[in-house]
């Protein structure tokens, strides 16, 4: 596959991987959990973004749109009729205020190795490497297997962070690529799974068995929503889960709210979760211990 669209390419991240990472976001998820971070991840096609606040009405947008999807609004700020509009950033272009962007472009595996080697003295000073991130990056296909052996063919250590919904044989070869695979449990029961991501979790169930029967690095990651997967049940077989397979540590990523602009740029509403007390989220971390689930905060 000649291009893939990439709607992010973050350099030095300590967070999705060992060491320094340069972590490649690839735009598309079969997906759409209530809670998502990075909305503009969902949707394979590029995507107008508008920012309101750094708006200053001066109106530029409005004559460069060839669908006439813009007009001001009794506040001076532009406004968008998402039905209209095309995406195709002209006004992006024009904006002297960074207020509009398009999320997503089409990259080949050549520019995007061009970003990623900038930071390969990096990866070998600290043991890092390039992530693979979305989005779910696996829906990215043969792209996706292109960029990971343009890596390998470097040297560099290989993380796959996925939510693991993914046609069987295409998740074992990207598995198969990385070097460590980050994987996401959302719930076990596969009805609330459905009701809170869209999809059920049985195809990612048997992906992650699959992976572990077959003794890859795993290391599970659990976005941690209010009321949603922290109740004493869904831990309980959470951890009957993987005690088969010797697995006593897992990663959370509490519920958070860092997301919330990117809702409003897109013209969605923005989701219902609130984040955690400090005290509360105490109390969840020790049902994991009871269960025999040591957790780390990522
Ligand atoms: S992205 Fe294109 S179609 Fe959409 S509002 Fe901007 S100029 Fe108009
Ligand atoms: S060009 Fe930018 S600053 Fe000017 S009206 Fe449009 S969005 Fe606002």
């Amino acid at each position: 596959m000649d291009t893939g669209i990439i709607y992010n390419i973050q350099r030095m991240s300590g967070q999705d991987g060992p060491g320094l990472r340069t972590t490649v976001f690839l735009k598309g998820c079969p997906l759409s959990c209530q809670w998502c971070s990075n909305p503009e991840s969902q949707d394979r096609r590029p995507q107008l973004m508008v920012f309101p606040k750094l708006c200053s009405g001066c109106g530029a947008c409005i004559s460069a749109c060839p669908q006439q999807a813009i007009v001001m609004d009794g506040d001076h700020r532009s406004r968008t009729d998402r039905q209209k509009c095309v995406s195709c950033g002209a006004c992006a272009a024009v904006c002297p205020h960074k207020a509009r962007e398009i999320s997503g472009r089409a990259m080949t595996v050549a520019e995007v190795m061009r970003v990623v080697e900038k930071d390969e003295l990096f990866y070998q000073n600290s043991g890092g490497g390039v992530t693979f991130c979305g989005g779910e990056p696996t829906a990215s296909g043969e792209f996706l297997l292109e960029l990971m052996q343009a890596c390998h063919n470097r040297g560099y250590h290989i993380c796959l962070d996925t939510c693991g919904h993914c046609e069987q044989n295409a998740f074992l070869k990207a598995a198969a690529a990385s070097d460590l695979i980050l994987f996401d449990c959302k719930h076990m029961d596969t009805a609330i799974h459905k009701q809170f991501t869209g999809v059920g979790n049985e195809l990612i169930l048997s992906n992650l068995k699959n992976i572990l029967e077959r003794h890859y690095a795993v290391r599970i990651r659990i976005p941690l929503m209010p009321g949603v997967n922290d109740t004493e049940s869904n831990i309980t077989a959470l951890a009957e889960f993987l005690k088969p397979y010797g697995i006593f540590d897992v990663d959370i990523l509490p519920c958070h709210t860092f997301g919330s602009s990117k809702y409003e740029a897109l013209g969605l509403n923005q989701p219902s979760q609130v984040p955690y007390p400090k005290e509360e989220l105490k109390l969840i971390l020790q049902r994991f211990e009871r269960n025999g689930l040591h957790t780390a905060i990522v």
